[in-house]
């Protein structure tokens, strides 16, 4: 019998884009269509270095700070969103500015707002220093603490405990998430719920299926960057769904041989912000390493798309551009 025998490969699907990530990355590329290059980004557009730099061929211009921008010049927001100061730098830099942020990131600004606006104190349950949640926070500083895990809770601080909200980033644990609000609740047992889930619909669905595949497998390969934190959630939710070992990786060279030693299964999924040639290749190599089936374990069907940013779509169909308000067009880069 061959060594290969039997030995597979479970994929899951949903995996890699999400409608927001497709969204801010065909934003750059309508835009550099348009426009022609340079075009300015703030920050990574999605956190994925594959994607930032193909872009950056393209003639995209990453950078960390609005004051790297040339005055006048045309900047995209990342789909992690910006705080009101950063729009305020842009408005005084005379920047022309395509906001790609992902609307379910707003939807959380929205509530954010709302909140503030009513005076209640806002837990923010997230992960300091990402761009998502100092976006969020940015919106109502004065209200809103940021909690990153269940032990911080005890730190928490408020002005009146019957008057609490918490809201989240959108990329957490689903299952995390669950445990610090329940040590929230129970500090503060009238603690107001977001009025619906913050953690969005495809983090959900990704965590989802590798739960659904973890318990078969005897190692999880995730392909996403390090800073992708939906990606990094995706290789904590295997282990613990019970997979016995899961590693992540931004590109198949840097799937190490050594950890498929005696592994009859091996699971695949990719991140939210991953496009879909990064996990062929990595399909490509495991079938290389003696992995010749394939197997897709499919939990859901996924259907969102959303428009491009309006002032982009606008300048599209006045250029009579096709696609400005259609679903995106697949590139053969970014997607299957
Ligand atoms: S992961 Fe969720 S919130 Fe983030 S860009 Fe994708 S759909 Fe939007």
């Amino acid at each position: 019998m061959s060594e290969t025998t039997g030995k597979k490969i479970l994929l899951a699907s949903p995996r890699g884009y999400c409608a927001g990530v497709d969204r801010a990355v065909d934003a750059v590329e309508k835009a550099l269509d348009l426009y022609g290059p340079p075009i300015y980004v703030r920050k990574e557009i999605v956190h994925n270095r594959y994607v930032v730099e193909t872009l950056s061929e393209r003639g995209a211009v990453f950078v960390d700070k609005t004051d790297e921008v040339p005055e006048g010049a045309r900047v995209v927001f990342s789909a992690h969103g910006v705080s009101p100061a950063v729009r305020s730098e842009a408005t005084a830099r005379n920047l022309s500015t395509i906001d790609a942020t992902c609307p379910l990131v707003s939807k959380v600004h929205k509530e954010a707002i709302r909140f503030a606006k009513n005076d209640y104190d806002i837990i923010l349950v997230g992960h300091q220093g990402h761009e998502e949640v100092e976006g969020t926070q940015g919106e109502a500083p004065e209200h809103i603490q940021v909690v990153g895990t269940p032990q911080e809770v005890d730190q928490v601080q408020v002005r009146d405990p019957d008057r609490v909200v918490w809201l989240s980033q959108t990329t957490l644990s689903v299952d995390e998430t669950k445990e610090t609000v329940a040590r929230l609740r129970q500090r503060f047992p009238n603690l107001i719920d977001p009025p619906s889930d913050d953690i969005c619909y495809a983090t959900q669905n990704r965590q989802e299926v590798v739960k659904r595949i973890a318990p078969n497998v005897d190692v999880m390969i995730v392909v996403g960057s390090a800073n992708s934190s939906n990606s990094v959630r995706l290789v904590e939710v295997a282990l613990d769904a019970g997979a016995p070992a899961a590693h992540r990786i931004d590109k198949a060279s840097e799937l190490d041989a050594d950890w498929l030693a005696d592994a009859h299964c091996v699971g695949v999924t990719s991140g939210a912000s991953v496009p879909e040639i990064l996990v062929r290749d990595v399909i490509k190599k495991l079938q290389g390493l003696g992995y010749p089936q394939v197997e897709e374990v499919k939990t859901r069907t996924e259907t969102i798309t959303f428009q491009l940013p309006r002032n982009l779509r606008t300048k599209l169909q006045n250029a009579g551009k096709t696609g400005a308000g259609a679903k995106r067009v697949p590139g053969p880069d970014h997607t299957c």
